[in-house]
């Protein structure tokens, strides 16, 4: 199976990040936790807000990248949930 993103990265599933889509796609879940995804919860990149904000943080201190996450399955490609890549000067205080 192949899957390239077309964001601001391009990256390639990896089998480990196909798995955890498919998982997350058929019970509607977060890509980063696995819980369950509420109604009206607030979701960025097919993660829970609080969750994607975790990777986030991860990947602006240089611990993983965002093509490792995309490659696995941890965010979803930014046209995927129609969200537009968030701005720092958007980004809530506490984590930036
Ligand atoms: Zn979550």
């Amino acid at each position: 199976m192949q899957i390239y993103y077309k964001g601001n990265v391009m990256a390639k599933l990896s089998s480990k990040g196909v798995k955890r889509l498919k998982h997350c796609t058929k019970n509607g879940s977060c890509t980063v936790c696995l819980e369950p995804i509420e109604d009206g919860e607030r979701v960025l990149r097919g993660a829970h807000y609080k969750c994607y904000f975790r990777i986030y943080r991860k990947i602006r201190s240089g611990l993983i990248s965002e093509k490792n996450a995309i490659q696995d399955g941890i965010f979803r490609e930014h046209e995927i949930t129609g969200r537009k890549p968030i701005e720092v000067a958007e980004l809530p205080e506490s984590i930036k």
